[in-house]
């Protein structure tokens, strides 16, 4: 592993998402699918290539009435928080190249999990917050947005539309549920919420070249229990 390599990789994040590209794969199946077919798949293994295995299993509905909200009502479960889409990911966040942790070239590691959407689709506030830094141009084609959630941390909504924009900026307030951006495309033709996930016990800015292996800030953190928590809100709908 040489020590400080990040070559042609002008990108500040995914050097390749090879997934969703084109029409989108038949192994697109929302996360509500029934459970996989292997007994507890350990979902974070790491497999850049096994696509679409491995459907989290406790993601059924509880015992419940089905009582599908409107689609715009924001959920205020959890205290004050959403799930940042409307709808499930149509690709398992865990597995893929989608996955916190996933390799990328030049040895960098994946720092947020891939919410697979369409384009345009709508991206709302997980919490309350303070919008950080204004939408800024981020990566191949898209956009980022950066809040402050009080409780949470520093949100890096990532790969959001470049046109369709929510006039955000520094210090405005969000409240839980608002819709803040839209999904953008990349240059590749994919799309998906790129959810980075900062403690805030860190200041400057979020993308650090030269501190391997995620190249981000030291108060990254795993986002993935995050939304873990929070996926079931939109899993309940028929
Ligand atoms: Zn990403």
């Amino acid at each position: 592993m040489p020590p400080t390599s990040s070559p042609g990789s002008l990108s500040p994040d995914d050097a390749s998402e090879p997934f969703a590209l084109g029409p989108p794969p038949p192994v697109a199946t929302p996360a509500n699918a029934p459970p996989p077919r292997q007994p507890a798949a350990a979902p974070r293994q790491g497999h850049a290539s096994s696509g679409h295995t491995a459907a989290p299993p406790a993601r059924l509905a509880p015992s419940a009435a089905p009582t599908a909200p409107p689609e715009d009502a924001p959920i205020a479960a959890e205290g004050a928080l959403v799930f940042p889409l409307f709808d499930p990911p149509l690709a398992n966040y865990k597995t893929g190249a989608r996955w916190y942790g996933a390799p990328r070239s030049g040895g960098r590691h994946h720092a947020a999990v891939d919410l697979i959407a369409p384009h345009l689709a709508r991206i709302r506030a997980v919490a309350d917050g303070v919008v950080v830094q204004a939408p800024y141009y981020f990566y191949t084609g898209t956009n980022a947005l950066e809040v402050r959630h009080p409780g949470i941390g520093v949100v890096r909504y990532g790969e959001i539309d470049v046109r369709k924009v929510v006039h955000l900026e520094a210090g405005d307030r969000v409240s839980a549920g608002q819709v803040i951006a839209y999904v953008g495309r990349l240059d590749s033709g994919s799309s998906m919420l790129h959810f980075e996930l900062y403690s805030g016990k860190a200041s400057g800015a979020l993308t650090v070249r030269g501190n391997p292996p995620y190249q981000r800030r030291r108060d990254l953190v795993d986002p993935t229990s995050l939304m873990d928590r929070l996926l079931p809100q939109v899993q309940r709908r028929h």
